[in-house]
């Protein structure tokens, strides 16, 4: 499993492919990663990181949205 990079999710922007975006508020609290476990995965800093995938359709990632009690995920544009 990988984490997506700024370039990989360059190019599925260019695809016009939504991809989520985790900022530095994230409190690791976990909700995302209960709700969409094959996006979101915390790191070793106990911080949400998005897993690499060539689409998110279809994992609930705007109920991961949101459920983020501080607004750390947005979809980038
Ligand atoms: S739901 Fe929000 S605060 Fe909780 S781990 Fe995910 S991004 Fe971080």
């Amino acid at each position: 499993m990988s984490i997506i990079t700024d370039q990989q999710a360059q190019k599925l922007r260019e695809a016009w492919i939504g991809v989520p975006y985790v900022n530095e508020t994230c409190i690791g609290c976990s909700a995302c990663v209960a709700i969409s476990p094959d996006v979101f995965e915390l790191n070793d800093e106990g911080k949400s990181e998005v897993i690499e995938l060539e689409s998110y359709e279809g994992f609930d990632v705007d109920d991961s949205i949101a459920a983020c009690p501080v607004d750390a995920i947005s979809w980038r544009e």
